[in-house]
């Protein structure tokens, strides 16, 4: 019972957070950016089978696990339907690498995460930021390559770093050919 109320009451107000997020986002923001990370088959995929069981699957299901706490799914969906409401822009982005592109020169280096702390630092140009300030600029050019660029409203833009789990009435951005 004890344990009950507390997790219903975190599920409150987790989702009171996603409903004043992503109505904070549409509002004020005329171009969203986010990362299409098809979550379902990223969770699918740290089991493996008996024959061939997953490799990583600590790790994994560690990952799974957060990834489902924060409801990405839920805060995509909410997106889909205020961005149409509020007259904004969703724009679903391929995710590969953008933690591992450099924003001010798009250098694509693992090892410009090194330890994937928070820092990143371009082994190119030497570019330092915050990782997920950097991701989020990287997310924000693929979304004005992938048909953002003539969204100019008065309202700034702004990228989150929110995996996909619906590709319901969004607007999909082509795979680059060297994805898989
Ligand atoms: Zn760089």
């Amino acid at each position: 019972m004890f344990f009950g109320r507390i997790t219903t009451r975190r599920a409150n107000r987790r989702r009171d957070f996603t409903h004043k997020l992503t109505t904070d986002l549409a509002k004020s923001h005329g171009l969203i950016g986010i990362e299409d990370l098809r979550m379902k088959n990223m969770s699918k995929s740290a089991k493996g089978t008996t024959e061939a069981p997953g490799k990583n699957v600590r790790q994994k299901a560690g990952l799974n696990r957060s990834i489902l706490d924060n409801i990405p799914g839920e805060r995509r969906r909410q997106l889909e339907h205020k961005t149409l409401m509020y007259g904004s822009v969703l724009i679903a982005v391929p995710p590969f690498h953008t933690s591992q592109t450099c924003a001010a020169c798009a250098q694509v280096d693992p090892e410009s995460r090194k330890g994937c702390g928070r820092l990143f630092a371009c082994t190119l140009c030497g570019h330092e930021d915050d990782a997920d300030h950097n991701a989020s600029v990287e997310i924000e050019a693929r979304a004005r390559r992938t048909g953002g660029s003539d969204i100019n409203s008065t309202r700034s833009t702004k990228t989150v770093r929110v995996p996909a789990a619906s590709r319901r009435r969004m607007r999909e951005a082509p795979k680059p050919a060297h994805a898989s």
